[in-house]
């Protein structure tokens, strides 16, 4: 059975894009810590654990992830762009790609923020029109 991430990288659940290609897909936590807070994943391997994954995919990830961050960090005032790995909800592998001011944004305990739809259409298009702009 695919996962709720597969069925979102193609499309059968809705979300908010931020930049795809053929094999990865880019799209806001619908929780986030910080406005950005963006989630990477493989579109088809659904290998739970990130270090699981066959070498190539891991490397298209993190290649895919450094470029989507260098999107989020034009877009989203912050000093920079967080990285983390966790998995403890949804086995699918994902980079969380957070912007960070403190370290405190970082920390996956505190409260989320809660946006507007309009809200993450707009930070969503922001970051994806850097994106196509790199
Ligand atoms: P974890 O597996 O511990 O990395 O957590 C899963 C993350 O995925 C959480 O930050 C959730 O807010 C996020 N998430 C779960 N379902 C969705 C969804 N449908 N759209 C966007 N983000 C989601």
């Amino acid at each position: 059975m695919a996962t709720i991430f597969s069925k979102i990288a193609s499309g059968e659940i809705p979300s908010y894009k931020v930049a795809e290609n053929e094999d990865f897909y880019a799209f806001l936590d619908i929780n986030p810590l910080a406005e950005g807070h963006t989630l990477v994943i493989p579109r088809k391997v659904e290998t739970d654990y990130i270090f699981d994954l066959d070498e190539d995919t891991y490397a298209g990830l993190c290649l895919f992830a450094r470029k989507v961050a260098a999107a989020i960090r034009e877009a989203v005032p912050c000093k920079r762009v967080g990285v983390a790995v966790l998995g403890m909800e949804v086995p699918h592998t994902h980079i969380h790609l957070v912007p960070l001011n403190s370290e405190s944004d970082l920390d996956f305990r505190k409260k989320k923020l809660e946006l507007a739809p309009e809200e993450f259409e707009r930070i969503a298009k922001s970051i994806a029109d850097k994106y196509a702009g790199l």
